[in-house]
């Protein structure tokens, strides 16, 4: 078995720990967009809640609106009562009754329709009090998320900071020559500078088949191997 340089043991964990700062700082890049969402969340909740109150309330105000039209209606029918009362002609007397006849019907008709808009009030109110209780409830839910978020972020930071220092630590033991290839690779692919020679044969990381020559050497713990491909570092796999 072909034992791995304690130069690539400490380059492989300086690695390590830059990945995960790598990804720490993604997460981190996607936080306000997710604290926007929330947001995004909260408004929708209102505006739900928002327009089932409206929709109560037309009703209402329409069912209002039928409310003086009847009443119009039974002053105008009232007024012919009157003017019926006071006429000494037998036409005008006739032609009173059938106006009086007219607005009763329409009052009759006004009041299925604000029976009807009761109904229907009834039922908006009942679905505007249901969605502003839920609203409720989802609201608050919203707040834990956000407060949960908040605590991720300071986590987030707290944790790329200890990783930074660790980071130093690791890079400041590993020889000068390597870790600055190691940054310009890791700088260039911006994911992996040391990949495993995989089956004996292949680039880890491009998985392009390597040059005899690269992978022996690589076998025989050479730090300053590199793919012909993708120009990152290979080491042997330790099994
Ligand atoms: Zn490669």
């Amino acid at each position: 078995m072909s034992g791995m340089s304690p130069e690539m043991e400490k380059l492989l964990v300086l690695q390590e720990r830059e990945q995960r700062h790598m990804r720490l700082e993604r997460e981190l890049a996607v936080w306000p967009a997710e604290m926007k969402a929330l947001e995004a969340r909260r408004v929708e909740i209102r505006a739900a809640a928002e327009r089932k109150r409206l929709a109560a309330q037309s009703t209402e105000v329409e069912r209002k609106n039928l409310e003086l039209e009847a009443a119009a209606h039974r002053s105008k029918a009232a007024r012919y009562k009157i003017q019926q009362f006071e006429t000494r002609k037998n036409e005008e007397f006739a032609a009173l009754g059938a106006e009086i006849q007219r607005e009763e019907k329409e009052i009759h008709d006004i009041e299925d329709r604000e029976l009807d808009l009761m109904d229907i009030g009834e039922k908006a109110k009942k679905a505007a009090a249901i969605e502003i209780e839920a609203a409720k409830g989802r609201e608050a839910e919203v707040a834990v998320k956000e407060v949960e978020q908040g605590a991720k972020k300071i986590e987030i930071e707290a944790r790329l900071i200890d990783l930074a220092k660790e980071i130093e630590i690791l890079a400041a033991g590993v020889e000068e020559g390597v870790l600055s290839k190691y940054r310009r690779i890791m700088a260039n692919k911006k994911d992996v500078a040391v990949v495993p020679v995989v089956h004996g044969t292949n680039c880890g990381g491009c998985h392009m088949k390597l040059t005899t020559a690269s992978a022996i050497s690589a076998k025989g713990g050479n730090v300053g191997v590199t793919c012909e491909n993708c120009g990152r570092i290979l080491f042997w796999p330790v099994d």
